[in-house]
């Protein structure tokens, strides 16, 4: 099969053939139908992290079940299904209650312990499968990952009804974060990104004012529309970079809280005073449960939370390397995605 697969740090990506995957007792192998570029896969490739070479990376997808490993049951060949992004054991106490993502022999997909779907098939086990509902494309299938990690963010942050939000970042997963934000009955939503194709987007998908912040002080654009002069009541961190977590500390109003989902790689300094003088709740955010995975999914397809204005770029395989490369210095791209 062909298979876009990691060469070394800061290399670009390359197309090889590998030999297909073959499901063991337990396992099946999927056809990958979609699977979205995440911003981890773009700090993966640049650090290098603990990466092989002939890496395949890829863990935002959907997919046809092809071949079921022996004992497999409650799946058949041909079911459209959402692969996650963990492997988890799925008898240990945190997968018996839904967190698999705790689970103490989790296994990552697409970071060289298992490998990914930048590939035609990827193998992976029955219980980290999802069935699709038959009205949902493949496309949005592949958005399910990102948008459990955005629900989750929004479970941490324990977001009620008519609070005021502040995400900063329009990337993904501030996009879903905004999604489901909105959904949680957020009174206003500011997004603050730099790009500008990045904030129309936002714009688009239901944030009431965008801000570039480097122009404006996006907690002050928030105040505008809350008619309060303090900060929001709850600040997203979508970003992953040094700096963000003291600029979030900032916006906050006091008493506030600041929720961190992205991921940042790199040592950061910030003055926990000003969180101190707020009595400021920080939280981060990580995991992908079960019960979680299983809302995204059916919220999706009710239209309750909608991705598709968020991908932006589709591309083939032979495609990939390069559509990959450009996302070191984004523009109106958010998701760019794989199709197979
Ligand atoms: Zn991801
Ligand atoms: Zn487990």
């Amino acid at each position: 099969m062909k298979a876009c697969v990691f060469k070394a740090a800061g290399a670009p990506l390359e197309v090889v053939e590998v030999p297909d995957p073959i499901a063991g007792p337990g396992e099946i192998v999927v056809r990958v139908k979609n699977c979205g570029v995440c911003g981890s896969d773009l700090h993966a490739a640049k650090y290098g992290f603990k990466m092989p070479p002939g890496t395949i990376m890829g863990h935002e997808f959907s997919a046809v079940v092809d071949e079921l490993g022996p004992g497999v049951t409650g799946l058949e060949r041909g079911d459209p299904v959402v692969v996650m992004s963990y492997l988890a054991c799925g008898a240990c106490d945190s997968c018996k209650s839904g967190i698999g993502a705790q689970c103490r022999t989790m296994r990552l997909v697409g970071f060289g312990d298992v490998p990914g779907a930048y590939a035609e098939k990827m193998k992976t086990t029955a219980q980290s499968v999802f069935k699709m509902p038959p009205s949902m494309s493949h496309r949005l299938g592949a958005t399910v990952e990102p948008l459990v990690v955005g629900l989750h963010g929004v479970h941490r942050a324990a977001l009620r009804a008519g609070e005021s939000v502040l995400i900063m970042g329009a990337g993904p997963i501030g996009l879903v974060t905004l999604q489901w934000a909105k959904f949680s009955g957020a009174r206003a939503i500011a997004v603050s990104e730099m790009a500008p194709g990045r904030r129309e987007v936002a714009l688009a998908m239901g944030a009431d004012v965008a801000v570039d912040p480097r122009l404006k002080n996006p907690a002050s654009e928030l105040a505008k529309l809350t008619g309060r002069t303090v900060g929001a009541d709850v600040v997203f961190e979508c970003i992953g970079a040094a700096g963000t977590l003291g600029e979030a500390v900032a916006y906050a109003r006091r008493g506030g809280r600041v929720v961190v989902i992205g991921v940042c790689m790199e040592e950061d300094h910030w003055s926990p005073l000003n969180a101190i003088n707020k009595e400021l709740d920080v939280r981060f955010s990580l995991g992908l449960e079960r019960g979680e995975i299983e809302t995204a999914i059916a919220m999706l397809a009710a239209g309750r939370v909608d991705t598709a204005p968020m991908i932006t770029n589709i591309v083939e395989i032979s495609e990939l390397p390069k559509a990959f490369a450009g996302l070191a210095h984004p523009g109106s791209e958010t998701k760019v995605m794989l199709e197979i």
